[in-house]
């Protein structure tokens, strides 16, 4: 009696909240870590934030969900008096996005990959999460996209996006602050944590691997890594990281060659090894086979 009494008080709290919207975001501390070279880190609820903050202004990547807006601008007040000039988003997703249309009813200028445009002005389906996402209201959408790299000259800093193929989605970005050694990988990468790989916005975990192959050729063991989620990183990380992937290919390629079922992929636990290490993240262990197996037996089709 007891339980059902703490269940269903949950439940309503838990729609209280839903109904409220933005109260889950009351609680939400926004926590700057300092990077080098005038950028920060910005952690909160969604995607890392990255920030470079100079005598030219203030260039953000990423700008976490609508609610959280006004936390975030008083935590770059702390950094920076002066005004934020760019917002870049690494990707379409709303917890990458959700504070464009704020920003854009600004002087902030939004940039993107022309396929985060698309994706961003037109209603959008995710699979994964059974969640459809209507188009963005024309605030909220990059005044400036571009199909392959775009590079920012201020602050002192050359600040370089450039597209990586489909991957997380299909308008993926990782930002390079050249000279600085430090690289914001958008949710190409997910630092401690499975990763969730969006297959309906055009991603493939074979394009994660490929992504990750290049960046780590071009850090070394004193780069920053701002990943997607989870803590800042290293090359270590991100190396323990792609051979996760790498070998989650490994392991379920030869089940799906067999024409095992997902369902019955999924009863066996192949990616029991990993699971303990990776499987802690909000994509959980059992979502994310169900998608990567789907790619695999995808893929083996069109081979
Ligand atoms: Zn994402």
């Amino acid at each position: 009696m007891r339980r059902l009494f703490t269940l269903s008080l949950s439940l309503f709290i838990g729609l209280t909240t839903y109904a409220l919207g933005q109260n889950k975001y009351d609680e939400v501390q926004i926590t700057t870590i300092p990077v080098g070279h005038g950028i920060y880190m910005l952690q909160g609820a969604g995607g890392n934030i990255g920030v470079s903050a100079g005598e030219d202004g203030v260039f953000m990547i990423d700008d976490q969900y609508s609610p959280l807006t006004p936390k975030i601008i008083a935590a770059i007040s702390k950094i920076s008096d002066k005004p934020i000039r760019f917002v870049i988003n690494t990707h379409w997703h709303g917890d990458h996005t959700g504070g464009n249309e704020n920003l854009g009813k600004t002087d902030v200028i939004i940039v993107a990959h022309d396929n985060v445009y698309k994706r961003l002005s037109s209603d959008q389906f995710i699979k994964a999460f059974d969640s459809h996402v209507p188009a963005a209201p024309k605030a909220a959408l990059p005044i400036i996209s571009f199909n392959d790299k775009v590079t920012f000259h201020l602050n002192g800093l050359h600040i370089q996006a450039r597209h990586f193929a489909p991957a997380h989605t299909d308008g993926d970005s990782m930002i390079f602050f050249k000279d600085t050694n430090i690289v914001h990988t958008g949710d190409i990468f997910f630092n401690h944590m499975y990763p969730f790989i969006d297959t309906s916005s055009g991603g493939t975990i074979y394009g994660m691997i490929e992504a990750t192959a290049t960046l780590l050729t071009q850090v070394d063991d004193e780069t920053k890594i701002i990943p997607g989620h989870g803590p800042l990183a290293n090359k270590a990380d991100l190396q323990a990281y792609h051979d996760m992937l790498v070998r989650v290919i490994e392991i379920l390629t030869p089940l799906a060659q067999k024409n095992i079922s997902v369902e019955k992929a999924t009863e066996m636990k192949p990616l029991k090894e990993l699971d303990d290490k990776w499987g802690g993240g909000f994509f959980k262990a059992d979502m994310f086979l169900g998608t990567v197996y789907q790619t695999i037996i995808d893929h083996g089709k069109t081979d």
